[in-house]
């Protein structure tokens, strides 16, 4: 579904990302894993086309997007939810996720015309789905920290993607919100067949849920396998797991 090829990034002189190599097949769920400043979220920009690189290759289905501009990598398929919360904190829960429905579908807000009920089976359905219908007409600004980061991801899904992208999806979230992230990634994967791409640098809940892990150092892919053979891997435990401790 998604293959990055050679990828390269830099901000003035700094090489940001720097020959990251990845591979995302449909249904699967595959993390990032690498320290604070590997190239994380750059490449994640990268990807959705928030940022365009100055070298490599990015193929979505086979078909080259990147420097393609955001809102058309959107259409054909890619959302994602951000590092930082990034939803309307004064709009509804609802009509956070509905502005992702409507501008999807090209239909924009007309004053004179009443918008409430646009789309509303396919808004509470996503809400049903993540966990958040009872919340529906809460004002997004009074949320908890982990329902604020759920709703992000309903954002997203709201784009009705095949690929969904998430930037470190349980940051700052207690133990109990972390919890029920990982169940509904695992959810959309299983029961929607979404496929997902995430980082994290929880590397307990990367190896829980994770089919594929890309370890990045310094801009680069040390190496993208199955979880055994990522946690086998000297270079790997070295760089990054032994650092940790976490394995
Ligand atoms: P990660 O998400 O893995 O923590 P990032 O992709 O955020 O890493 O950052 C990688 C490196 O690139 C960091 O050293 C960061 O300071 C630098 N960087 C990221 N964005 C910019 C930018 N817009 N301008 C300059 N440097 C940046
Ligand atoms: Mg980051």
């Amino acid at each position: 579904m998604l293959r990055v090829e050679s990828l390269v990034k830099s901000f003035g002189g700094f090489k940001a990302v720097n020959g990251a190599n990845l591979q995302v097949r449909a249904g699967e769920i595959v993390a990032v894993i690498g320290p604070n400043g590997a190239g994380k979220t750059t490449l994640f920009h990268l990807i959705t086309g928030h940022l365009t690189p100055d070298s490599g290759r990015i193929l979505f289905k086979g078909r080259e997007i990147a420097g393609l501009a955001p809102h058309r990598i959107c259409r054909k398929g890619i959302t994602r939810s951000f590092q930082v919360v990034n939803i309307f904190p004064r709009l509804t829960v609802f009509e956070n996720v509905q502005i992702a429905v409507l501008s999807r579908e090209r239909k924009t807000f007309r004053i004179f015309s009443p918008v409430e009920g646009m789309a509303a089976e396919e808004v509470d359905r996503i809400l049903s789905n993540v966990g958040l219908l009872e919340k529906r007409d809460v004002e997004s600004d009074l949320l908890s920290h982990g329902d604020q980061k759920v709703l992000e991801i309903a954002v997203a899904l709201g784009g009705n993607p095949e690929l969904l992208i998430l930037d470190e999806p349980t940051a700052g979230m207690a133990p109990e919100e972390t919890e029920r992230c990982i169940r509904l990634i695992r959810k959309l994967s299983e029961e929607s067949g979404l496929t997902i791409l995430f980082c994290e640098h929880d590397i307990g809940l990367v190896f829980e849920i994770a089919n594929r892990i890309m370890v990045m150092v310094r801009g680069g892919t040390v190496i993208q396998g199955g979880r055994e053979e990522v946690r086998r891997n000297r270079e790997v435990q070295n760089a990054y797991l032994g650092e940790s401790g976490a394995c």
